[in-house]
């Protein structure tokens, strides 16, 4: 299939079971050598419908979702994002208006100055090379007590919503909002989201980087060329782990 510009188009129809459900998503790309940032989208639908689907099984199972417009109490969180991610959200940022734009910028300039403040910001810049869940655990701990909110919470609610990364579209609680703003993780109940796409995309598509770098990140990430893959490929790479057995967690 060829789309107006003259590019061939790779269409693709996936199946895959989401706990009770069978989940069927069709989508389209540009057949040709993609970047992760110009698949994200895909990932973005498809990761979608999975935690439309999971919401929906949990509240008929009488779990009601936590999370919605107006409570921003896990935006405290190192948020690990894909470094295709990164380059999508600071050319988000660039496209906006100049004082919307200083302002968030401003945002991410403040939380680095309070993380190095608190002894943080070296441990959160090598927070991707940390050996176990364990030591990851832990520095997530310690960042949220700093109760840095993310740059893009403005009134307790995602700025960004449409473009958030992966990683937050598949955080869903069940446990009452007000656990979430606690470290004490122990009391916060959430969906499980068997496979994620925010794990595969950073295991096979992209290296990672907690959120709050991205800005730090930003001349490195644009100097270095973006790997390409085949449409092809990275499709089957989604059908191969969606329609695999569940992932182990990461
Ligand atoms: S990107 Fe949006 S949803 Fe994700 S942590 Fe930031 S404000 Fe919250």
């Amino acid at each position: 299939m060829s789309s107006d510009s003259g590019d061939e188009i790779l269409e693709f129809q996936l199946q895959i079971r989401v706990g009770s459900e069978v989940l069927e998503t069709r989508g389209q790309v540009r057949d040709g050598p993609l970047t992760v940032r110009e698949f994200l989208p895909v990932l973005q639908t498809v990761t979608n419908g999975i935690v439309t689907s999971l919401s929906r099984q949990a509240e008929e199972a009488g779990k009601l979702i936590s999370c919605k417009a107006g409570c921003g109490a896990c935006c405290c969180q190192p948020v690990p994002i894909g470094d295709a991610e990164a380059l999508m959200l600071i050319q988000l940022v660039d496209g906006m208006p100049e004082e919307r734009r200083a302002a968030i910028r401003a945002r991410f300039a403040a939380a680095l100055s309070r993380l190095e403040e608190a002894g943080l910001l070296e441990k959160v810049r090598a927070f991707p090379a940390l050996p176990s869940q364990e030591d990851r655990e832990k520095l997530a701990l310690a960042y949220l007590a700093l109760r840095i909110a993310c740059p893009f919470l403005e009134d307790d609610s995602c700025s960004i919503h449409p473009d958030r990364p992966l990683s937050c579209r598949e955080y869903l609680v069940t446990s009452p909002a007000e656990f979430c703003s606690n470290p004490d993780r122990e009391r916060i109940a959430m969906v499980d989201v068997p496979r994620r796409l925010s794990a595969l995309m950073v295991r096979e598509m992209t290296p990672w980087l907690p959120l709050i770098l991205a800005f730090e990140a930003a001349e490195r990430l644009r100097a270095c060329p973006e790997p390409k893959f085949p449409a092809k490929e990275l499709v089957e790479k989604v059908v191969r782990y969606l329609g695999g057995p569940a992932a182990p967690a990461s």
